[in-house]
């Protein structure tokens, strides 16, 4: 073991990232105006390379709540909209930040226990009017736009006990609004739903896996399981997990075609052998799908990792193109997904154009456009026990947006780059919680020193990547992984933030860098661009969270800070204030002794406190558990994790699950790091 096995902590983190909603250039007002195509594209060209060095925050609004901040605006006829933390949604005049309504759904904050990575929103969707919000608890809600009054509010889960959870932004096709979730992770049943945009009444759904009673649900997906889908899986623990394939966002249409476009998540559990007996592709997993915006109708799909076992969902954002590819002019949609390969295909028939590793791949030598399948790495199914993957569950790409340039004619990926350690080891089911079919004890041996070398194989890129020569033009390299998601602009410049709080500016010809901010707080959301009377605005949700934050010693150690909406012009004069410093608590008192089991309770918790609290117990995002006050004493940290007694604030029950013995030695190990704590661990 080493520096690889402390990576496999990661593996629990198959989530549901999600991304956010589309939204773009100034010209297209609504996020799904067809010229969006979500190519996250703004049209604005005040901003220029030569100029952009003048460019400061114009205003800044800071919200309430401190958890990650993941969506995109929408700018829509002079008012900003943006969703936080807890599907709050916001409306702000767009020139001067006034705050004009803002709507809180009152999602219960214990809600959080049956979710895999954080309570953020990918962001809303506005069409003719009326503001659409997929709220993490289900609902789906319009609002007035003008006034931020509620129209209506229907439930989206077919079952409100199972841990679903919506993080991704909901999206208009025509005369509806479609939503996914999530929940793969911890074990549910992939579908998507559409409700007519005008009433509220659910129009249709789609399942994406097979039903595990083998009865058609009565829904529109019925025909296509029963002809393609369900054949596809073979007995396993799909049955009783639900089999996972949630839809989690990766959505787009095409309203000349009325086509809706969908990405497919990953297994449950992860470990296809577990799962369908090691058979089968099992349709649609990390597949993308394309349907009927109006009546949700199949008609074709492609799957990019059959037989899924890697957590290597179809979810990351998908986006429509036109290319000119060997000369003819070619009706694209295009993805970068977990797996590592940029996939392009002709977007009426599905047809595989291209298929190229964006980022370092080992699981596969290539995919064949003529079957359109992998061409694996036969070590990558862990014949051998365990195989050190790259990319990791985490993916080259995760949930953040990206963005395409016309006229440079390049993508804009934030690529990141993780190896993981992956290990067969037994599993059983437990409700509630992650349900992943892999071995996650090897993170016990994290130390600060071990992730410190991991980090060295730990990066971030921002990829300019040529879809049609399926190449990378130029890279620029960030210190950690997981950063920000990208805009391109007509003014030639692309910008990202980084996971250590910089928001900076790119030449999109070349990469060089041209402007930089410090925005006090780590960035994961995408910014977009706008125009106010004919000036150029930058806006961009600021605030960090999300799976990544819970793995801190692999990403900055950063505790939750309020997020920001702040937004950038050329003559931009305005001063934030800075976040206050963070003033952790007291280190345990030395009276604070267990004779619970060291050893043991490293393995415990890497199996079931990993995925949240991070390895090594350095993460401080969910809780500063190196200094709690539940470590004082056996009862407080039995009530805790026997009783629930913090399920109020996200902290998941693991009655029946951990018994007194584990509860004590699990305290045990988080008291040894404690102590062990040098200055500088996990920096
Ligand atoms: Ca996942």
């Amino acid at each position: 073991m080493g520096w690889k096995a402390v990576t496999s902590a990661l593996s629990a983190l198959g989530l549901p990232l999600v991304l956010a909603a589309c939204g773009g250039g100034d010209k297209a007002s609504g996020p799904l105006a067809p010229t969006a195509f979500e190519q996250r594209f703004g049209a604005e060209s005040q901003i220029t390379p030569d100029n952009v060095s003048d460019l400061g925050l114009a205003w800044f609004h800071q919200f309430d709540t401190d958890r990650g901040q993941e969506a995109i605006p929408v700018y829509n006829d002079g008012v900003l909209y943006t969703v936080t933390d807890w599907s709050i949604v916001y409306a702000f005049d767009a020139k001067t930040g006034e705050k004009l309504w803002s709507f809180d759904p009152q999602v219960p904050h214990d809600r959080m226990t049956l979710a895999c990575c954080d309570a953020v929103s990918r962001g809303i969707a506005v069409d003719k009017g009326k503001l659409f919000l997929a709220a993490y608890d289900g609902r789906v809600i319009a609002l007035d736009a003008k006034s931020g009054k509620q129209l209506w509010s229907e439930q989206s889960f077919i079952d409100t006990s199972k841990p679903y959870s919506i993080t991704g932004a909901p999206r208009v096709a025509g005369n509806r609004v479609i939503v996914g979730n999530g929940g793969a992770e911890f074990g549910v049943r992939g579908y998507i739903t559409a409700f007519d945009t005008e009433t509220g009444k659910k129009a249709w759904r789609f399942f994406t896996v097979p039903n595990a009673a083998g009865k058609p649900d009565g829904e529109i997906s019925d025909q296509v399981l029963a002809d393609k889908v369900n054949a596809s899986w073979s007995p396993g623990a799909w049955t009783t997990t639900g089999g996972g394939g949630t839809v989690w966002d990766g959505m787009a249409y095409d309203p000349e075609t009325d086509l809706f476009y969908f990405g497919v998540g990953n297994g449950n559990p992860h470990n296809y052998k577990i799962r369908s007996g090691g058979k089968g592709d099992n349709l649609f997993l990390s597949s993308i799908v394309a349907v009927k915006g109006s009546t949700g109708e199949y008609v074709w799909h492609y799957q990019e990792t059959p037989g899924e076992t890697w957590d290597y969902t179809a979810t990351q954002p998908l986006m429509l193109a036109d290319l000119t590819i060997g000369g003819k002019p070619r009706k694209v949609i295009m993805q970068a997904p977990k797996n590592g390969f940029f996939y392009v295909l002709d977007r009426s028939t599905g047809e595989l154009l291209s298929a190229d590793a964006f980022t370092d791949v080992n699981w596969a030598k290539g995919i064949d456009l003529k079957t359109g399948k992998p061409i694996e790495n036969p070590d990558a199914r862990m014949g051998k026990g365990s195989f050190d993957m790259i990319p990791g569950p985490l993916g080259g790409h995760g949930a953040q947006n990206w963005s395409y340039s016309p006229n440079t004619g390049l993508v804009y990926i934030p690529e990141q780059h993780l190896m993981h350690h992956y290990a067969v080891g037994k599993w059983t089911y437990e409700p509630g919680h992650f349900n992943i079919g892999f071995d996650l004890s090897a993170a016990a041996v994290a130390t600060p020193d071990l992730l410190k070398e991991a980090r060295k194989n730990a990066w971030g890129d921002l990829v300019a990547w040529d879809p049609v020569a399926k190449k990378a033009k130029w890279k620029v390299r960030h210190k950690w992984f997981y950063n920000g998601g990208t805009l391109a602009t007509g003014g030639n410049v692309v910008f990202q933030g980084s996971s250590d709080g910089s928001f900076n500016a790119y030449d999109a010809t070349d990469g060089k860098q041209l402007w930089n901010y410090k925005a006090g707080n780590g960035i994961i959301a995408a910014p977009i661009s706008y125009a106010v009377d004919g000036k150029q605005y930058i806006a961009l949700m600021v605030g960090y969270g999300g799976p990544s934050a819970f793995v801190g010693g692999l990403t900055p150690l950063q505790p939750r800070r309020p997020g920001r909406l702040m937004v950038f012009a050329l003559d931009g004069k305005v001063q934030a204030p800075a976040y206050p410093v963070e003033v952790r608590a007291p280190p345990l008192d030395p009276s604070v002794t267990s004779k619970g089991d060291i050893k043991a309770g490293a393995v415990t918790f890497a199996q079931n406190c990993v995925p949240c609290h991070g390895p090594a117990a350095l993460s401080r995002y969910q809780a500063d558990l190196l200094r709690s006050g539940f470590m004082t004493s056996p009862a407080a940290l039995h009530g805790v994790l026997a009783n629930g007694t913090e399920k109020h604030r996200g902290m998941p029950p693991f009655t029946g699950v951990l018994n007194d013995t584990e509860i004590e030695n699990i305290r045990a190990y988080v008291i040894d790091r404690a102590r062990k704590e040098k200055p500088g661990d996990g920096q």
